[in-house]
């Protein structure tokens, strides 16, 4: 199978460098393997995505126009223009390449009728799901390739320009954070983490969004979660945009990181304009951990595996006893 698909790539673009042929192959090898491919859509369809937006991959340094334009500290770019996927020269082998599946992925995920991304055609919501099932499944694509397994790790929050005081739990070599989310989201909606990165190829006609929102309203019902889907994708975009302004660079940057917040209020949603900073952030994770928490414990959902997850420390270890005292009345006998 993996040179019948080499072949395809061969045959769409028959000038194609060797090492870029290689990644390529990979990541649609992968995708088919792992069945993330929605039914309705071809392999061949989506190597012409991927063809269009990018057919050669190229390593750049600090000097480069794009470390100028976005930061030194970016990872990786899809360019459309240069038809190029640049990838930073100094990040270790492995990070580089799963950074280039990662970027291979966005352009199988994208629109080519409007150039967007993913399951949200018309708006910005959805855009951390998005950055995670792109993240999560460019490290499947590596791990596969050279049949290795990532652990998952404990991050302290404050290595990853969030607020002091939380541990991320994620196997994944870059956004980490939002990996542990998607996590999070997986064990509530009951669905192996793949689903998101099928639904991402589903961007015709929101397809894949409407998708995710079916699914949430059962758990919503099903839980008596306390905020409405668009609720949720809001709360999700405010710790995904936070992080976008500690990262890339911009007028914002220093403000984030030196843990104020910003002057500006941001349209990260056509009807809500809102200040970021990384205790508004952290505030938004404990948030969203505290109340699926007390949501699945209610309602009998897989809380044990949530509580894994939870980022703030104290709010984790209060879990933590609380669970094994549960378990403890449980299983020890009436002595009487
Ligand atoms: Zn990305």
């Amino acid at each position: 199978m993996y040179e019948q698909i080499k072949k395809i790539i061969q045959q769409k673009k028959n000038d194609i460098d060797d090492r870029t042929l290689t990644y390529f192959t990979n990541y649609f090898y992968v995708a088919t393997i792992e069945k993330v491919i929605p039914e309705n859509i071809t392999l061949e369809e989506l190597i012409d995505n991927v063809l269009y937006y990018a057919s050669k991959i190229e390593f750049y340094n600090n000097s480069h126009r794009l470390a100028k334009k976005y930061g030194t500290d970016a990872k990786g770019f899809q360019e459309p223009k240069t038809k190029t996927i640049y990838i930073r020269q100094n990040l270790k082998e492995s990070l580089k390449e799963i950074m280039i599946y990662h970027e291979i992925h966005h352009a199988a995920q994208t629109n080519r009728k409007n150039d967007r991304t993913g399951i949200n055609q018309k708006g910005n919501l959805g855009r951390l799901i998005l950055e995670a099932q792109t993240q999560y499944f460019a490290e499947i694509v590596y791990q596969r390739i050279h049949h290795v397994q990532f652990e998952n790790k404990k991050i302290p929050s404050e290595e990853l320009r969030m607020q002091k005081g939380g541990t991320i739990l994620s196997s994944l070599h870059n956004y980490e954070m939002y990996d542990n989310l998607l996590s999070k989201l997986s064990i509530l909606l009951n669905v192996s983490k793949t689903f998101f990165v099928t639904i991402n190829y589903q961007y015709q006609k929101n397809e894949g969004l409407k998708q995710l929102k079916k699914l949430y309203k059962k758990a919503y019902k099903k839980y008596h979660l306390p905020w409405k889907f668009h609720r949720l994708l809001l709360i999700l975009d405010h710790i995904y945009y936070t992080d976008l302004l500690a990262y890339l660079d911009n007028p914002e940057k220093q403000t984030i990181l030196s843990g104020k917040e910003t002057k500006k209020k941001y349209k990260i949603h056509p009807h809500k304009k809102l200040k970021c900073s990384l205790q508004e952030q952290m505030d938004n994770i404990n948030r969203f951990d505290k109340d699926t928490f007390f949501a699945l414990i209610k309602s009998k959902g897989n809380y044990k595996e949530f509580a894994k997850y939870i980022v703030d420390n104290t709010n984790r270890e209060i879990t933590k006893q609380h669970i094994e005292s549960l378990t403890e009345n449980l299983s020890t006998p009436q002595e009487k």
